[in-house]
């Protein structure tokens, strides 16, 4: 059997149908995504759909979060490809509107956090105002589709910890849940962005997962003296695999601060450019131990 779904782009409509899902008393779960879904999308999808009696997926590149229009324009889009793999995935309904749908007086009210937790990393490197797009869109796409529970990928680590801190400050009525990162068997962590690699670019690109898993087991070798050794370490092997890093952090989990004694609950996180794309990913000290993803382990292999 071909499973079907209900693909709705206006906002009210959507509305109504989760009102009457929910007045029957069915939980609802939701899944907003930027669409070009892959494997990491699907387990989102699967985790809310096993969770919940309708699923909701929102498919929408948002482009008050971009600030670099060529990376907008650059973006993939496959909105066809993605209600059938989203369908297949379990959602109930995707909510595929358009730019004027979500924004109907050209830019809705910004929601912006303040602080460390946005103003660095992901925030410095692609401009404040991109978390003030990310907050904004989810706020709409929360009032919209007023789920349960919000599906989130911890790939995106420091975007889970901001619509975590969104939702807690304004009270929103929903739980956010986090998905661990869905990785290719040898460690890329998978992205729409992925797709845009040069096939000669692979190997750099690894380098993001191998850089994070060597410096997360020399900090609990305790073989790194601070933060700014770690990150040191990361930029390095980055840059010896032919990436143009951007930031490799060592932080708390949930100020996204430096932190100032790495150990097993440190987060780190890199960003990088390889060729023409930029890619992010992130792993605890404590996961980095348990790979076998870094430049080290293939060195004690081969
Ligand atoms: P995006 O379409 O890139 O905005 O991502 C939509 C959601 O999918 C976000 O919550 C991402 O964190 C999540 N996501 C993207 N890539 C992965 C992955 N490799 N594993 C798990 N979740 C992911």
């Amino acid at each position: 059997m071909i499973a079907s779904s209900t693909v709705i782009s206006e906002g009210s409509v959507l509305r109504d149908e989760v009102t009457g899902a929910r007045s029957r008393g069915l939980s609802v779960g939701f899944v907003p995504t930027m669409g070009a879904l892959h494997a990491g999308h699907e387990a989102l999808i699967a985790r809310s759909a096993a969770a919940h009696d309708l699923t909701v997926v929102s498919i929408f590149v948002n482009p008050s979060q971009f600030n670099d229009p060529a990376d907008l324009a650059a973006y993939p889009r496959s909105e066809e490809a993605d209600i059938a793999r989203a369908t297949a995935a379990g959602a109930g309904i995707c909510f595929v509107p358009d730019v004027g749908e979500i924004y109907p007086n050209g830019q809705a009210p910004t929601v912006r956090i303040r602080g460390p937790l946005t103003e660095t990393l992901e925030g410095a490197g692609r401009g404040s105002s991109h978390f003030d797009g990310v907050c904004t869109v989810l706020s709409v796409l929360f009032s919209v589709a007023s789920p349960d529970v919000a599906y989130f990928g911890a790939k995106d680590a420091q975007q889970l910890q901001v619509v975590r801190r969104m939702v807690a400050d304004l009270r929103l009525p929903l739980r956010i849940e986090a998905v661990e990162t869905v990785r290719d068997s040898d460690g890329l962590a998978l992205s729409s962005r992925n797709e845009r690699l040069a096939p000669a670019d692979r190997a750099a690109a690894l380098s993001l997962s191998r850089s994070l898993a060597t410096v997360g087991r020399a900090i609990l070798d305790g073989a790194m003296a601070d933060a700014a050794a770690a990150s040191e370490m990361g930029l390095d092997l980055l840059r010896q695999a032919g990436c143009e890093p951007e930031y490799f952090a060592a932080v708390d989990p949930e100020s996204f601060e430096q932190d100032p004694a790495p150990g097993p609950s440190t987060l780190l996180l890199c960003a990088a450019r390889v060729g023409e794309v930029r890619l992010i990913d992130n792993m605890t000290t404590q996961f980095a131990a348990q790979t076998g993803y870094g430049f080290d382990r293939e060195r004690e292999e081969s």
